[in-house]
């Protein structure tokens, strides 16, 4: 006997990304911390704080009182009026943003926030193209899922003109053929100049990239990546723009992960953890350069909701929160403590662990068939009985009731920041479990 809310969903529910017909969603009915329950009772350990966005977990109590007071003071106001929730998210977003960046454009998620970096950066520098990476995802939306490298571009063009691609750093599968990541870090960045010189620096709005690529592999930048990037968009008036969408607010052990190695992008954009999308937000943070264009003209862009009440104030509770609660700290003492050993670990248990990296609560388990070859365990984009050994380690994982993030062949590690440290240490067991069946598809 189904419930009523799986047969209303099978019947009027258009899910994203998915073949509709033999989806049978788990239908979730509470969550706390970085817990959730479905209908039957069944609990998981979220190890994929659902979409990467639940920072803070389930039902954090000073969010779920700041929308409550706010929806019982005014649910919602155009944004042409100020607003005491807005003014407050906006300043402490600019305060803790890198740089001379001071203003916030908010927006309802983060697709949304990259349409707008991308015509900001169009209108300031009068120039068309934006350089985007493979290994990325920017959104959903027409302009943001052509600056998206992974496959989820492919059905979706041609759209947006003017995107041009690049490779940016990935030390296990160097696109450079380097052997070391300062030697990846200078390879990456000679390809981004000369992708400069022959698309003509000056036809060039604005590089976009995420600081530590998420979905498409968890690729932390080797150090000096991120500042030789900015170096070669200084000297050809080129906007960096970083997309912290996934990466800011608590994931990598700072508010902004730019902020780990010191580099100060034009825009950030951002939603996911800035409140934990407990009310659907995003936004752009920009400085001088982008605000001085429409300091005099109008800007062409806007949004009925943006900084909405009920989004803002979650945003203010949950940065206050995380300050009061030391979220970075926390994050970065688990990632170090924690994460990275109990990875290495697997690594040198599990034959089928061709890689772990990352940092912060953001890791990836890089599943391979052959350590020698580095053949992924399963192809690139791999769909039906191609992808059954990855369905089958997240399987695995379910039944010990931790719900993963598995991409491609990557398991990611990416619970909440306010998971404790004995549910880490227990869901990391589950996955240790889960990778034996890994092991099974283990050729080399
Ligand atoms: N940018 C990055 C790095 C993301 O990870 C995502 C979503 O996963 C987005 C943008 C799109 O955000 P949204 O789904 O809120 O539109």
């Amino acid at each position: 006997m189904t419930s009523q809310a799986f047969q209303d969903d099978r019947a009027h529910v258009f899910h994203s990304w998915s073949a509709q017909r033999a989806l049978a969603p788990a239908v979730v009915v509470g969550g706390e911390g970085a817990w959730f329950w479905t209908e039957d009772d069944t609990r998981y350990l979220d190890f994929s704080s659902q979409l990467v966005n639940l920072n803070m977990g389930h039902q954090h109590p000073r969010v779920v009182a700041a929308i409550q007071e706010q929806a019982a003071a005014l649910c919602t106001v155009a944004p042409s009026f100020g607003n005491a929730a807005r003014s407050e998210a906006a300043r402490l977003i600019a305060d803790l943003a890198p740089g001379d960046l001071s203003h916030v454009f908010f927006t309802n998620g983060g697709t949304e926030a990259n349409e707008h970096a991308v015509r900001m950066a169009r209108l300031a520098t009068g120039r068309h193209k934006i350089l985007a990476a493979y290994r990325s995802y920017h959104g959903a939306t027409t302009g943001s899922i052509t600056l998206t490298g992974d496959p989820r571009r492919w059905p979706n063009e041609p759209a947006m003109p003017g995107v041009v691609r690049f490779f940016g750093p990935y030390p296990y599968r160097s696109p450079f053929h380097a052997e070391s990541e300062a030697q990846e870090s200078e390879r990456a960045l000679a390809h981004l100049d000369e992708v400069f010189t022959l698309e003509g620096p000056q036809t060039i709005a604005a590089v976009i990239l995420e600081t530590v690529v998420g979905t498409n592999g968890i690729l932390v930048p080797p150090d000096g990546y991120l500042a030789g990037v900015r170096e070669l968009c200084d000297r050809h008036g080129v906007l960096l723009i970083c997309d912290e969408v996934m990466s800011g607010f608590g994931r990598c052990g700072e508010w902004f992960a730019v902020d780990r190695w010191n580099v100060a992008p034009d825009l950030i954009t951002f939603a996911k953890g800035v409140n934990s999308g407990y009310v659907p937000l995003g936004g752009v943070v920009l400085g001088p350069r982008v605000y001085e264009t429409f300091a005099e003209r109008a800007y062409p862009g806007g949004l009925t909701y943006s900084g909405h009440p009920l989004a803002c104030a979650a945003a203010v509770a949950t940065i206050n929160a995380m300050k009061d609660e030391g979220i970075n700290e926390r994050v970065r003492r688990l990632g170090e403590e924690v994460v990275r050993p109990r990875l290495a670990k697997l690594q040198e248990r599990h034959p089928s662990v061709g890689d772990v990296r990352g940092l912060g609560l953001f890791w990836a388990i890089e599943l391979v068939k052959d350590r020698a070859t580095r053949e992924m365990l399963v192809p690139y984009n791999a769909a039906g009985e191609a992808a059954k050994p990855m369905l089958e380690v997240a399987a695995a994982c379910k039944a010990q009731g931790v719900w993963p993030f598995t991409h491609f062949n990557r398991l990611h590690v990416v619970p909440p920041c306010v998971t404790t440290e004995k549910d880490l240490s227990n869901g990391l067991d589950v996955i240790d479990d889960a990778l034996d069946v890994a092991d099974r598809y283990y050729t080399g």
